[in-house]
């Protein structure tokens, strides 16, 4: 497969095919939809990961700073009725988080004209991570 993104800056490592990119930790299904929840798919990548059960289809969700993995089990049942689509998984599916486990501190309007980074008054917030250094900015006005 031909991997048709450049390795975001906030990734260690791409993975291959068959392994996940990293950094990346487990995380819950609540989690998993929190985060699908607040952000925007700018990607979506197929990998088959390959672990004791063979290789397990993998999607990728690529967002703009962080990335999330849904794990499938390769082994499922039809039960008609059971559920909406009718398949179960027999084990559970597993959810990954992909990149830094950002830890934002604010910049004051002073530090962001240093940095040559606008910054457009009260509403305006522009906060960098403490690990990976990445930037953002949002308006909090509404
Ligand atoms: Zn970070």
């Amino acid at each position: 497969m031909v991997m048709s993104m450049e390795k975001p800056e906030w990734i260690s490592d791409m993975g291959t095919y068959n392994s996940l990119p990293k950094p990346h930790y487990e995380v819950t299904q609540h989690d998993f939809i929190y985060y699908l929840s607040i952000y925007s798919i700018r990607e979506i990548e197929h990998r088959q990961l390959r672990d004791y059960e063979g290789y397990l289809d993998c999607y990728i969700f690529w967002f703009s700073d962080c990335a999330l993995a849904i794990l499938l089990p390769t082994e499922w049942d039809y039960r008609e009725g059971e559920t909406f689509s009718g398949f179960i998984y027999k084990k559970p599916i597993r959810y990954f988080y992909i990149g830094c486990k950002h830890d934002f501190e604010e910049l004051s309007p002073e530090e962001c004209k240093k940095l040559g980074i606008p910054h457009h008054g009260m509403c305006w917030h522009v906060v960098r991570c403490k690990k990976c250094g990445i930037i953002r900015a949002y308006d909090s006005s509404g």
